[in-house]
C-alpha cells in the first residue's frame, strides 16, 4: 500500500486520496468475532480490532449487530485516513505542494450512496504532534 501511496503521491501527484469502506463488510464483522483465521488475515483484521477496541463504548451502545458492524465500518475509515496522515510520504507532499486532500467515505452497496466520514485537507492537524515529522 505505502509503494502505491508513493508512487501516486510523490510522482503522479495525485490531488486526492480516498480511503473507501463499505457497509455490510464480511472483514469488519470477521474483527467482531473471535475466530482465527490465519496469521497475515489476523494481522489485517487486529487493526480493525484496534479501532473496535478504541471505541468500544459507542460501539457496544448499538444493540443491532449490523448497525454496530456499519458504524465500525465508519469508524475504521476515518482511523485509517488519518493514519495516512501519519506517513512521510502526505507530510511531504503536503509541505512541498499542499496537497493532495486525503477522503474518508463509506459506500452503501444497497443504495449505492457514498457517505463521506472525514475530509482532511493539506496542513489539517487531525494526528496528535508525536507523529508529525519535522525535519522533511
Ligand atoms: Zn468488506
Amino acid at each position: 500500500m505505502l509503494s502505491v501511496l508513493e508512487y501516486a503521491v510523490m510522482h503522479l501527484k495525485v490531488k486526492h486520496v480516498i480511503v473507501c469502506g463499505h457497509y455490510g463488510c464480511g472483514g469488519v464483522k470477521a474483527a467482531m468475532g473471535n475466530n482465527d483465521f490465519n496469521q497475515i488475515l489476523n494481522m489485517w483484521l487486529r487493526v480493525i480490532k484496534d479501532v473496535y477496541r478504541h471505541n468500544r463504548g459507542e460501539l457496544e451502545a448499538i444493540e443491532d449487530i449490523d448497525e454496530r458492524a456499519d458504524r465500525l465500518v465508519e469508524l475504521n475509515v476515518r482511523e485509517q485516513a488519518e493514519k495516512l496522515c501519519k506517513t512521510s510520504i502526505i507530510q511531504r507532499a503536503w509541505k512541498d505542494r499542499q496537497g493532495p486532500e486525503i477522503h474518508g467515505w463509506v459506500y452503501g452497496l444497497k443504495d449505492g450512496k457514498l457517505k463521506e466520514i472525514i475530509n482532511i485537507k493539506p496542513g489539517e492537524t487531525v494526528i496528535d504532534p508525536i507523529y508529525v515529522y519535522d525535519n522533511i
